[in-house]
């Protein structure tokens, strides 16, 4: 047996991945084997565009020397030691790292390892904040619909992804939903009217429950897994001052937009909006390693700091906070994004991937395109005037990312929304060679499923 189908049989005999149904996974199984830039290699051989940059993380491509040297230059003096009660070099060099790049006042850092974890330490700091400075019964949070913030029970209860979420809801603390502005599929299709709604409802919420709210969490300019939904211009700031004029806290989830994604260091920069607390992740580390983590203001620093006996500490904690080879790499990232003027190429290049993703609107089944910078939703409809989806069970947005594959790109679709979201370090070149494949790839399957959808309802009608 060869040693592709040794390791193809040892996946499906031992592995359960993450957000995966193993019965497709066992039908159309990969296995990435190696990367250089913007590309990845299975253990056949075969190469593919990254076209989600594995997840939304990586920024500069794989095997990027700086990174790599960074990482190898760090396990000479030590792999990991406790953040609990002391520091290390890396993770104090990175903390003033990123007060600097962050928005002003964004000065406090707690790693964690992985976005949800930042998002669940968010929800306790903004909970335990009031607690210690002796405001009472503001225990809930509001959210917004369609928001992710990861998968861990905490981030499941301020996230609302029906098809996620919903098994979970017995599980889950109660949060406050309210609208979230989705233009394309507001019945007036108006961008200020969809965002002066959503404000409103945001602002009768606050009305009624102000006094039982710690904080409103929310992703930043895009909703990423809840549908590659951007906010209409205007939103972000709206929920700012609502927040302040009710004296509720902003948790602003940078996790999927933060480090250039968006064409601004941090997506909240389009809206100069500065959060009370923020969570950082994926792109923090160049995608290299799991690193993330909660910023947040000194106002809330100081709410924590006194004399133990006042019982005033954030206890929580995770054994391989504040890890030097992630840290370190984190610091390598940030002297490229100098070094490179990666925000600045992004909002060049992103003007390019608008212009060539602007003929997508001709074909039949793409219904609406969002971006923001290198952050793309492609919606697909069965009918355009309509608006109408495909048919759940259609698979519409999985059939195309497996054609994307055959085609030799990788990207997850969310529904179907196609996602592209390449590494920011992409050229022009490979930028057009990637939404050429996806150009293809939709053209091919919607238009099988599109006539196969149509033929079904013709036989159902003549046999009606
Ligand atoms: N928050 C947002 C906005 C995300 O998009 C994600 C992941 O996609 C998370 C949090 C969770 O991050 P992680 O997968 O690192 O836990």
């Amino acid at each position: 047996m060869s040693k592709h189908n040794e390791l193809i049989k040892k996946s499906k005999k031992h592995l359960w991945l993450p957000f995966t149904q193993m019965k497709d996974y066992d039908k159309d199984p990969l296995i990435i084997e190696s990367g250089t830039g913007v590309r990845v290699t299975d253990t056949e051989g075969k190469s593919y565009y990254d076209g989600f940059s594995s997840v939304w993380l990586n920024v500069h491509g794989h095997r990027k020397k700086e990174l790599d040297e960074a990482i190898q230059e760090q396990l000479m003096k030590i792999s990991h030691s406790t953040l609990l009660g002391m520091t290390n070099q890396p993770a104090t060099e990175l903390a003033e790292r990123l007060s600097r790049i962050t928005p002003d006042g964004m000065d406090r850092i707690f790693y964690s390892d992985s976005g949800a974890e930042a998002v669940e330490i968010a929800l306790k700091m903004a909970y335990q904040y009031w607690k210690n400075i002796g405001v009472e019964g503001k225990n809930k949070f509001i959210t917004m619909k369609n928001g992710y913030h990861g998968d861990t029970i905490g981030a499941v209860s301020v996230g609302a992804v029906e098809i996620f979420h919903r098994i979970f809801e017995p599980l889950m603390f109660d949060s406050f939903h309210v609208p979230f502005p989705y233009v394309y599929r507001h019945p007036s299709g108006d961008s200020e009217i969809c965002k002066e709604e959503c404000l409103l409802e945001l602002k009768k919420t606050l009305e009624k429950h102000h006094n039982e709210i710690a904080a409103l969490t929310m992703e930043s300019m895009m909703q990423g897994a809840g549908g590659m939904v951007l906010m209409p211009p205007g939103f972000l700031s709206g929920v700012k001052a609502l927040c302040v004029e009710y004296d509720v806290l902003l948790i602003i989830d940078e996790v999927a937009t933060g480090f250039g994604r968006t064409g601004k260091m941090f997506a909240c920069e389009h809206e100069e909006v500065v959060p009370d607390i923020m969570t950082v992740g994926k792109g923090i580390t160049g995608g290299y390693l799991p690193i993330a983590a909660t910023i947040s203001t000194e106002r809330i620093y100081e709410a924590f700091y006194d004399d133990y006996k006042n019982m005033k500490t954030l206890f929580h904690g995770h054994s391989y906070t504040g890890n030097q080879l992630g840290c370190a790499v984190a610091l390598a990232n940030l002297d490229l994004f100098e070094k490179e003027n990666v925000v600045e190429n992004v909002q060049t290049k992103a003007n390019i991937v608008q212009s060539e993703l602007e003929s997508f609107y001709q074909l039949d089944h793409v219904g609406d395109i969002r971006q923001i910078g290198f952050m793309v939703g492609i919606e697909l409809v069965l009918n355009k005037q309509t608006k109408e989806p495909f048919p759940f069970e259609e698979r519409i947005g999985y059939e195309v990312s497996l054609k994307m594959r055959e085609l030799g790109m990788l990207t997850r679709p969310v529904g179907d929304t196609l996602v592209f979201m390449p590494p920011l370090s992409s050229s022009q070149q490979e930028l057009r060679e990637m939404i050429s494949i996806m150009r293809e790839a939709i053209q091919i399957v919607t238009k099988i499923k599109g006539s196969h959808v149509t033929s079904l309802r013709e036989n159902r009608c003549s046999r009606g």
